[in-house]
């Protein structure tokens, strides 16, 4: 009995040695824990904390999220849980003009939803908790050996511990701790966003599209409010750090005050009950084309500051870049290659994916910026030309990502609009 047993103690010592480890259960972490689980890996999923749990969003979905959803086979259970449907966007620019641009119509499936967080996320979660290795553990530190990523350590139930795998794929979010060690957290202040969130029931006049207001003080950032189940909605707003810095902006104070004063909002918020303070969160931006891999690591989702820099959206391209590095993991582990040299493929097929939609927003984030007019123009001629309007449509961000956009040619057609 005594030889059994330590041939089972030297079996669950070898077991400690994972293929891949994941470090964050958020969209980007779960989303690549699960194609990896699926093929078979053994792959250890870390996150500080249990399911479920808050993260400060704008609780919008789109398109992206969905595909990548529809391709593991767990977009049908998403479209059940508690949320809104989106069909489109009520867009309001600078000088107050309101537009309602539709993606697609009624009697076809909502393209987008607004799911709050802690519901999608404890969603993903569920959906891979049971393919991987799920653990709770706060990540301190990463191992490095010959150069090479090799674990990490951290806190288990308040013990210091140490796990070990081929590759680490960092999806530990905003502030993470692995960008943050390697040196790589680097955006300049115009490639930062800060963003709030304050959940609210009663705000009359919600709809079935987000509201995304361009309002004149915080461009090119922008003033939210997005439909959640049961007549509640999640109201917030994003600035650019080094606008809010130039501007001295207190962002809670900028938020109360459109609630407050803004003639779009003042009536709509005057029965309405905040459901919780302001709370802020970092949003690293993809303006800023961040290295995302290196000897045995991989970067994703925010820690490889992917959000779309006009729209906010950071959901989609965490789950694409989930897909890209769990692409790359395969290959690697196939090849037992964990080169810097060998991982550079996941930086270019992402950026292929990606890259185009998020230069295009980009122009467009710093034109709104420069000249708030054109978005008064953009507005202004698609709230009267039915035409113009449905080009429009196809082109939105949350529509599932056109350049056409930011091109100079459309630039130019709405500096000759009347
Ligand atoms: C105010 C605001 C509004 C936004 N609105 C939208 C929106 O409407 N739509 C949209 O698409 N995007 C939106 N975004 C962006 C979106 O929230 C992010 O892009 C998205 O959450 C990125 O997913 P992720 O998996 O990379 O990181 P996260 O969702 O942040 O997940 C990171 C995970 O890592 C874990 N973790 C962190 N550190 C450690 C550690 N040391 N050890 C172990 N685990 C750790 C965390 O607990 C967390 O579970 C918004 C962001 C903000 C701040």
């Amino acid at each position: 009995m005594a030889s059994d047993k330590s041939f089972l103690n030297v079996v669950t010592k070898k077991e400690a040695m994972y293929d891949v480890i994941v470090i964050g259960s958020g969209p980007a972490g779960a989303t690549a824990a699960m194609y990896l689980g699926k093929a078979g890996k053994k792959v250890l999923l870390i996150d500080k904390a249990d399911f479920p749990r808050d993260k400060i969003c704008g609780d919008a979905q789109g398109r992206k999220a969905a595909a990548i959803m529809r391709e593991l086979g767990i977009e049908e259970g998403y479209r059940k849980l508690p949320g809104h449907v989106v069909y489109g966007i009520t867009l309001s620019s600078p000088n107050g003009t309101l537009v309602d641009v539709d993606i697609t119509t009624r009697d076809k499936p909502a393209p987008g939803f607004c799911h709050r967080r802690i519901v999608f996320d404890e969603y993903l979660h569920n959906c891979v908790k049971d393919l991987v290795d799920f653990k709770i553990f706060t990540v301190t530190d990463i191992i490095i050996e010959d150069g090479f990523v090799k674990g990490v350590r951290g806190k288990e139930n308040d013990e210091e511990k140490e796990y070990r795998a081929s590759i680490v794929l960092a999806a530990d979010g905003a502030n993470s701790m692995v960008t943050q060690k390697f040196g790589l957290n680097k955006n300049p202040p115009d490639h930062f966003i800060v963003g709030t969130r304050q959940y609210y029931s009663g705000v009359t006049g919600m709809t079935d599209r987000i509201e995304i207001h361009l309002v004149k003080s915080l461009l090119p950032g922008y003033f939210w409010i997005f439909p959640l189940e049961d007549g509640k909605a999640n109201v917030g707003l994003g600035m650019i750090v080094k606008d809010m810095n130039d501007k001295k902006i207190n962002l809670k104070t900028a938020q109360l005050k459109e609630i407050q004063e803004n003639p779009l909002f003042k009536e709509r918020f005057k029965n309405a009950v905040a459901l919780e303070d302001i709370k802020g969160w970092n949003l690293p931006l993809a303006s800023y084309h961040r290295k995302c891999y290196g000897n045995g690591f991989l970067l994703l989702g925010d820690a490889a500051s992917l959000i779309d820099p006009l729209s906010g959206e950071g959901v989609g391209t965490a789950m694409i870049s989930g897909k890209h590095a769990a692409k790359i993991t395969l290959e690697a582990l196939d090849a037992g290659d964990f080169s810097e040299k060998f991982l550079q493929k996941y930086d270019e097929r992402l950026w292929e994916e990606i890259g185009p939609e998020i230069t295009a927003n980009y122009r467009l984030q710093k034109l709104g910026k420069r000249f708030p007019f054109l978005i008064d123009k953009m507005v202004g001629r698609a709230k009267k030309d039915e035409k113009f309007r449905k080009r429009i449509e196809g082109m939105l961000p949350y529509a599932g990502g056109r350049e056409e956009m930011g091109k100079d040619s459309f630039v130019e057609e709405l500096q000759q609009m009347e």
